[in-house]
């Protein structure tokens, strides 16, 4: 965004939105909005204004994900234990799970429009080991969730459903009973709504791009070259957090996506991992939207770019055709692509950084599941 040191703000303008704030939180992404609106419920006498320098809209990737609201599927969780202990990846699936119940009921099922319809992780005939793998961990791992899903059986093997959805060359499938799907477009508008109507101030085109702290307050300046003060700051940037705070250990990972437009007939319904969760499909009604393929080019897809490759397209295109759709005709409406802020491992920063700044950033691929319950984590640890 430019950088404008001539935008002079009015009197009116710096008394009503721009005077000192009990608590500034940079970025209006889901952890952002969550955690402001946590803080807001606890302490309603704060002040509190959430800072986004998307020209219109939280532009990172709340408002650009595909949905899933799920806890892990079983080779995920298999690839979480060869860097994280049993206890840490346990208590990441309770943390997105019980995420996901939080946000369901702080902002209703209705609104979000939450569909129940369960995961699943597909296997090709290529992956026949792995999927061995899976279904031979699948009863450890139904013991390790009951206590968090309240399941007797989280995961079964649903191989016998295959032909029902009409895919081509898939051979097992795991189903995730617990899973679910929502709209992500209405998730964020309930959040931003729910957030602004508790009062907190979210405001959009704004970028901070530097931070003053003193023993008296924080003293944020922005790309309109104004500077704004608060007691506290959050910042919630995810992604793009390393520009405010280089030290912190988060890296862009772009995540590409296309959707159908809707296709007569279709017979798939629920969320898909294929590939250890490198690309995901599910239906949006009776479209397929599909996205993934970072593992096709690592490197060039560790990027804050918001862009879309010829390779990773096309190797989507591929897949929709010969595996996940190859009985329909269909045609593709849209693509985009949003970027997750990545790490060594799947846990999410959530730390203070000095007295009066505190960090609440990489979410992976996973923050729906985790983000109302970072929210909350982050609002404990500023009110502390
Ligand atoms: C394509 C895609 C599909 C995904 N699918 C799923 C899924 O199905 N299920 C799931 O659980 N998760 C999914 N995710 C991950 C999930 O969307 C993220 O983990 C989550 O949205 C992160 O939320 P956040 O608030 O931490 O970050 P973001 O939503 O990225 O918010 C960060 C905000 O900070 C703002 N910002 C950055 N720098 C500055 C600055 N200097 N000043 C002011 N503002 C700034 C940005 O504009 C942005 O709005 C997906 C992600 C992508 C990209």
């Amino acid at each position: 965004m430019e950088h404008r040191t001539d935008f002079q703000l009015s009197f009116w303008e710096k008394q009503t939105y721009f005077s000192s704030c009990d608590v500034l939180v940079v970025g209006g992404g889901l952890v952002g909005l969550f955690s402001a609106l946590e803080l807001k419920m606890r302490q309603p006498a704060l002040s509190i204004t959430v800072l986004d320098r998307g020209p219109f809209l939280p532009y990172g990737a709340s408002t650009r994900n595909a949905g899933f609201a799920c806890f892990g599927s079983i080779s995920e969780l298999l690839d979480d234990l060869k860097t994280l202990s049993e206890d840490q990846v346990f208590s990441l699936v309770e943390r997105r799970y019980k995420g996901l119940l939080k946000m369901r009921s702080l902002l209703g099922d209705d609104a979000i429009d939450y569909e129940p319809l369960g995961g699943y992780e597909v296997f090709t005939e290529t992956e026949v080991s792995l999927s061995d793998e899976c279904l031979g961990s699948m009863d450890t791992f139904n013991v390790a969730l009951k206590t968090i899903t309240g399941l007797e059986r989280t995961y079964v093997d649903s191989s016998s459903d295959l032909r029902e959805f009409g895919f081509s060359g898939v051979k097992r499938m795991i189903q995730n009973r617990g899973e679910g799907q929502l709209d992500t477009g209405k998730m964020m508008k309930a959040l931003l709504n729910r957030a602004r109507a508790a009062g907190v101030e979210v405001l959009t085109g704004i970028g901070v791009e530097k931070i003053e702290e003193s023993s008296s307050h924080v003293q944020l300046y922005t790309t309109h070259g104004f500077p704004v003060k608060a007691q506290s700051v959050l910042i919630t940037t995810n992604a793009f957090a390393r520009e405010l705070m280089p030290e912190l250990d988060v890296r862009p990972g772009r995540a590409q996506v296309l959707i159908t437009q809707p296709i007569d007939g279709l017979k798939l319904k629920g969320s898909f991992h294929y590939d250890r969760g490198y690309y995901y499909f599910r239906n949006v009604g009776d479209r397929i939207l599909f996205g993934g393929g970072r593992n096709l080019d690592f490197s060039g897809e560790e990027t804050t770019d918001f862009g879309l490759t010829e390779t990773i397209q096309t190797r989507l295109e591929e897949l929709l055709k010969n595996m996940i759709l190859p009985d329909a005709s269909y045609a593709i409406d849209q693509r985009w692509s949003g970027i997750m802020g990545l790490g060594p491992d799947r846990m999410p920063i959530v730390k203070p950084i000095s007295q009066r700044l505190f960090c609440a950033v990489r979410m992976g691929g996973m923050g729906v599941a985790i983000g109302s319950l970072v929210g909350e984590e982050a609002a404990t640890m500023i009110l502390r």
